[in-house]
């Protein structure tokens, strides 16, 4: 089982744990959720692990020539039609992970599968997907809001632009209880963003982030990870739906369990006619670097080996069967398919 042993190591190296200064536990990016002043000072505390590498080159502005900017990006969406049901990628935002997340992979086996793909850093941005099928109008994620910095945070601006209000939303479906997945579900002071929907969670996602008592045993950032994940949950306590892994979230829509990342972790496969799409949640992480090579693990995953079993068991099947799939680091416009290339994969957009 994946969450087992959540903390038999310290994966989540997100810096010292300590109290800030007004005794609130692992530093104030947190507890600034709920105030409704300016950014949380210490944001960077979480903001330090996804910080883009100074000096370098961003992926995609290499790759993605449009998307010069995440605060003027040509488009943060891209959409495509999946048999009956209209799919559309919303980009909250973007960063570069550090070669400091990836623990048990040398960073010149970093560097080495990032030159092959001619990419400089490993970049990464936050998904949220709207699927608009059957006359219901459906969200996955919904993005890290303001906790992340300054190149995240527009989801709001994405909707715009996908055409769709925060009130149109019926069914919002959270892969993981992450921060980079529900911050975006609540507002600064804790009331939910999307007043009509329901808010669809697995039952062990739940049972373990809803868990004061696991959350606060586990290292740094977990207790504040678990804090917002239940401010999440309280926030739409009397529309909270809880599903077995593999159950429905919608019609046509159907939660996969894809074990190691958290407890609860799951994607999802949309089918509409002929139309099939899945969804990988965050365990392709950093697609640059974990689809070349399906070993190369992330910090972020509570239980990195079974993570890493389910990655290669993913990335087969998704080869196998040339199937589209996105996920929720994806980079802009994100819709892939993956094609065995020596010992890994490399992703195509078709
Ligand atoms: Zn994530």
């Amino acid at each position: 089982m994946p969450h087992q042993e959540p903390h038999d190591r310290q994966p989540l190296r997100m810096g010292e744990r300590g109290k800030s200064g007004n005794g609130v536990e692992g530093g104030g990016w947190f507890h600034d959720y709920r105030s409704t002043g300016s950014p949380a000072p210490q944001q960077d505390r979480l903001w330090t692990s996804f910080a883009p590498v100074a000096g370098k080159p961003r992926c995609d502005s290499v790759r993605e020539k449009q998307e010069v900017s995440m605060s003027s990006p040509a488009s943060r969406t891209a959409t495509r039609q999946i048999g009956d049901a209209e799919v559309t990628i919303l980009t909250d935002g973007r960063t570069e992970f550090g070669p400091e997340l990836f623990p048990g992979t040398p960073e010149e086996r970093i560097s080495a599968v990032l030159s092959a793909q001619q990419v400089e850093a490993i970049a990464t941005n936050f998904n949220a997907v709207l699927i608009r099928n059957g006359g219901k109008t459906i969200l996955c994620d919904a993005g890290p809001r303001d906790l992340f910095g300054p190149t995240c945070g527009f989801l709001p601006q994405a909707m715009e632009e996908a055409g769709v209000s925060a009130d149109q939303v019926g069914v919002l479906f959270a892969t993981h209880l992450h921060p980079d997945h529900v911050a975006g579900m609540i507002t600064q002071s804790g009331e939910a963003v999307f007043p009509a929907a329901e808010l669809v969670v697995t039952r062990e996602e739940h049972a373990f982030w809803s868990d004061a008592a696991k959350t606060d045993a586990a290292p740094a950032p977990l207790p504040d990870w678990g804090r917002l994940a239940r401010a999440v949950l309280a926030a739409y306590g009397d529309r909270l739906r809880l599903i077995e892994a593999g159950g429905e979230i919608a019609p046509g829509l159907t939660s996969m369990p894809l074990a190691g990342h958290t407890p609860g972790h799951g994607g999802w496969r949309l089918s509409s006619g002929a139309g099939h799409l899945i969804h990988g949640g965050d365990i392709i992480h950093a697609p640059a670097l974990q689809a070349a090579d399906p070993d190369i693990g992330i910090a972020f995953d509570m239980d990195m080996d079974t993570a890493r079993a389910t990655r290669k068991r993913l990335l087969d099947e998704l080869a196998t069967e040339g199937a589209l799939f996105t996920g929720g680091h994806f980079l802009h416009p994100a819709f892939h398919v993956a094609v065995r290339d020596g010992a890994g994969y490399r992703l195509e957009r078709p």
